[in-house]
């Protein structure tokens, strides 16, 4: 008895340890000071500029994001995966326009990817929609907020994954960054890639789904420090502590579960691109800041950028994404997700 006790007690000391380390062997500090509220600047000024033409699904304005940001992946010597013969996951119009038709022309999803060095085969997905609702009676939507900041972020989370690696210090797991296309028309492009997947979604560990992040709602009017936290513990207790931890070891802002609430009837967690993952069992984090009066709107305008809370938010996605490419075991799914 004793002695059973003791090899109890010891492999509960081990396990707790190797637990712990995995957030200290790899150490994102210094990866996560890349990400700066000048660089997204600069990219969002272009992302969410008239010359985008709010982006419509199909549109060229739309096409055009989607070439700048393939350019900077191409600059930060980041590719697009395995598998794929160059950065687009094409999608047909008679896709997009099956259920609801929106009339729409055909689109792409965009691509790139940092391969793991011990699992390359279990893949985290960053998503983010570079989608948004073009013009309406001769005004831009430019979609700052929805989701310039979003499709922005994951540039830059990428460009800091690519400078660890570049350093010998790259995931252990790959990443895949995905920026989806059609979801302000029913979140089509990541329904078409979970129908579609590159990489088997039996081995797509977890999702981190990025949409509004630049500005702050009506239940923050005293402090923009904060993200709304939506579905980590839905799937995966992991997921959830991981999230938390993360923010406390490295970003410290207020996590927000209001709307984590699943009688809450704004219904946020079916309405982002993470659903289609959800709803395949895979664990998933959706990151948010809440509505504004300019939500939907042409004023949703990139001068309205709050730069220094969307850079916290967008380390807060680094470092839960780095988390999960580095630690042990991938998240466990212990939950039912209903
Ligand atoms: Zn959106």
């Amino acid at each position: 008895m004793k002695k059973l006790f003791i090899l109890f007690l010891l492999s509960v000391t081990i396990s707790c340890t190797s637990q712990k380390n995995s957030f200290s062997n790899a150490n994102p500090s210094e990866y996560v000071k890349t990400i700066t509220a000048a660089d997204l600047k600069t990219h969002i000024y272009i992302v969410a500029s008239d010359e985008m033409q709010g982006r419509e699904t199909g549109s060229l304005g739309q096409k055009k994001a989607g070439e700048y940001l393939i350019n900077q992946y191409i600059a930060n010597d980041i590719s697009f995966p395995k598998g794929a013969t160059d950065f687009y996951q094409r999608i047909p119009a008679s896709f997009l326009n099956a259920i609801r038709n929106d009339n729409l022309a055909d689109s792409e999803n965009i691509w790139a990817f940092i391969e793991g060095s011990e699992k390359p085969n279990e893949i985290i997905v960053v998503s983010a929609h570079y989608d948004h609702i073009g013009i309406k009676n001769g005004a831009i939507y430019n979609g700052a907020d929805d989701d310039g900041s979003g499709t922005v972020a994951l540039l830059e989370i990428a460009q800091a994954f690519a400078k660890a690696k570049k350093e010998g210090n790259g995931p252990k797991r790959s990443i895949l960054f995905l920026h989806v296309t059609g979801e302000e028309h029913g979140l089509l492009g990541s329904r078409y890639y979970a129908e579609n997947p590159l990489f088997p979604l039996a081995n797509t560990i977890a999702d981190i789904n990025i949409d509004m992040i630049g500005r702050h709602d009506e239940f923050h009017n005293d402090s923009s420090n904060y993200v709304y936290i939506i579905g980590s513990d839905y799937l995966s207790t992991d997921l959830y502590n991981i999230c938390e931890d993360a923010n406390k070891n490295y970003v410290n802002i207020s996590l927000d579960y209001k709307f984590n609430d699943r009688t809450d009837p704004n219904r946020f967690y079916y309405r982002s691109d993470h659903y289609n993952f959800a709803k395949n069992g895979i664990p998933s984090v959706f990151l948010f800041n809440g509505v504004h009066a300019d939500y939907h709107k042409a004023t949703d305008t990139v001068e309205k950028i709050e730069f220094d809370a969307m850079a916290k938010r967008t380390q807060l996605a680094f470092v839960i994404a780095w988390e999960l490419a580095n630690r042990e075991n991938r998240p466990v799914v212990d939950k039912s997700g209903t």
